[in-house]
């Protein structure tokens, strides 16, 4: 079988890179050095994974942290990609109330924060849903 039809359809790809262990073949993202479960057997590969997945749990934030004061409230989710790791993200381009559990979700590079107004700007991925159009 293959993937679910949310995940062929995706028109705009983008990749995140983590790791494979060749011991075990579990994916990791963000990288890591060793394989939680081979332990001294890890034969990490760098691999692309494919940004998409589903929402497995979501925060709606109402308070945030100093710089993301604009943005309030937000969605911090996490994530689980379609090739297994999870991962902590904010949800954007959905409202509030249109969240929910197990949600199709694809990664979008979006502007992270800014510090300051001449400071140096930070992108990196954020995720949003994958609507039935596209
Ligand atoms: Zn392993």
């Amino acid at each position: 079988m293959g993937a679910p039809r949310f995940w062929r359809n995706t028109k705009s790809r983008y990749n995140l890179y983590g790791v494979r262990c060749g011991t075990c073949e579990e994916s990791y993202f963000p990288p890591r050095k060793i394989c939680p479960s081979c332990r001294r057997a890890s034969k990490l590969e760098g691999v692309k994974l494919d940004a998409a997945g589903e929402i497995v749990t979501y925060t709606v934030i109402h308070s945030a942290p100093e710089g993301f004061e604009k943005q309030t409230p937000y969605i911090m989710a996490i994530v689980k990609l379609s090739e297994g790791p999870m991962l902590t993200t904010q949800i954007v381009d959905c409202e509030n109330d249109e969240v929910e559990i197990g949600m199709p979700v694809k990664g979008v590079f979006r502007k992270i924060s800014e510090s300051g107004k001449d400071g140096p700007i930070y992108y990196g991925f954020k995720f949003m849903p994958i609507r039935s159009s596209e």
